[in-house]
């Protein structure tokens, strides 16, 4: 269940109890096996099993029963994380558990309740129920937590069924079993800005020129096999998040080349900037083909604010007279720009700006 009302509050108390956090160190995540779906299993700890127990006391020949409770196993929480970009951490397959409910003793003593497990995915995961392909919970900020696996409850202990025709029970409850899914986790990356183009447009040269993010260059196509993600800071202040999305060809949107496993990712950025490279053999057809393929893909994909922006001024001669003529095929003049020389770089800066 989405984390609504009561499971907020549910939240907020478990955040008092000791919580056991699972891991996440970036050194962790492994770049070069990036992983952005991934399916593991996830269950709430089984409730504690009730005591069957008699209270014996010195000169007290028949104690009656003292049993007590099983606890509560510890529920399984999904929670953001900002730091994180990468499902690599995870183990494909494994049960990721928390712990049973303690279980009841003698003198009426309550089992303990398990600890809460909580799992911290990048910002942008969803949780699908595997089986049923639900969407349990949408990630999408770092600080709700959202409850997936509610633990089972303790069994009474033989205490808690005295009456007055049975003074002394010789039963108590077995705990519950706690929630458990085989989930699916789905990582589609949030950011402000992706850049669009076909290979050798020139898009992982463009975000390691605004941001310090080291992208894989090459001049052969699809050196970039993983969406980069990138941080523009202006002024200190606004940080604005690029992601190289590689892997766009005709055809794409049917799983050519890297097709849609990268596409799924333009799916959440806000807004888009279409880089074409100077040297293409038509720049507006580029233009075009590149819109079709995330028309098929998404026709929404096509409402989200764009720029259009021209790589590699720096290889081709040119001037006001061509741009004007180029111009004149876009809704918008495009913006000329060189990621290798620097060439327009404040300018495009600006205009990121605006469009964000
Ligand atoms: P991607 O496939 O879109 O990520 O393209 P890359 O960033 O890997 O660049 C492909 C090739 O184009 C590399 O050899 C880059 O050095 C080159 N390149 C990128 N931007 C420019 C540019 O502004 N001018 C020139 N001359 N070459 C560029
Ligand atoms: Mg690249």
């Amino acid at each position: 269940p989405p984390c609504t009302g009561r499971y907020a509050r549910w939240c907020e108390r478990s955040t008092d109890k000791l919580t056991v956090s699972l891991l996440l160190d970036s050194k962790q995540e492994n770049m070069a096996k990036f992983t952005d779906k991934i399916r593991i299993k996830v269950k709430a700890g089984h409730g504690g099993a009730g005591a069957v127990s008699y209270r014996r006391e010195k000169y007290v020949e028949f104690g009656g029963p003292d049993g007590g409770d099983g606890g509560r196993g510890g529920n399984v929480y999904f929670t953001g994380s900002r730091r994180h970009t990468n499902l690599s951490y995870f183990l494909p397959e494994k049960l990721y558990a928390a712990q049973r409910g303690g279980t009841g003793a003698g003198r009426n003593k309550n089992g303990a309740d398990g600890n809460d497990l909580i799992i911290k995915v990048p910002v942008g995961t969803e949780i699908i129920d595997s089986e049923t392909g639900d969407v349990l919970a949408d990630i999408i900020d770092d600080e709700t937590m959202h409850l997936i696996c509610e633990g089972g409850i303790g069994g009474k202990g033989n205490t808690f069924f005295k009456t007055s025709t049975n003074q002394t029970p010789r039963f108590s409850q077995p705990g519950e079993e706690g929630q458990g899914y085989e989930i699916t986790l789905n990582l589609k990356l949030i950011a402000d800005v992706g850049l669009v183009g076909l290979p050798n447009a020139g898009k992982s040269t463009l975000l390691a020129a605004l941001t310090a993010a080291h992208p894989k260059i090459g001049d052969y196509p699809f050196t970039t096999l993983i969406p980069n993600l990138g941080v523009i800071s202006i002024d200190g202040r606004q940080d604005i998040k690029i992601a190289d999305i590689p892997g766009i060809i005709e055809g794409a949107h049917m799983g050519l080349g890297l097709g849609l496993s990268f596409l799924r990712h333009i799916e959440r950025v806000k807004t888009i900037i279409y880089l074409i490279a100077i040297d293409s053999e038509d720049i507006h057809h580029t233009y075009k083909l590149l819109q079709d393929e995330l028309r098929c893909y998404d026709e929404k994909l096509l409402a989200k604010p764009s720029i259009v922006v021209i790589n590699k001024a720096d290889v081709v001669d040119f001037d006001e007279h061509y741009i004007d003529q180029l111009s004149r095929t876009f809704p918008e003049r495009p913006l000329f720009i060189s990621a290798k020389s620097g060439y327009n770089l404040k300018v495009i800066i600006d205009k990121i700006k605006n469009l964000v």
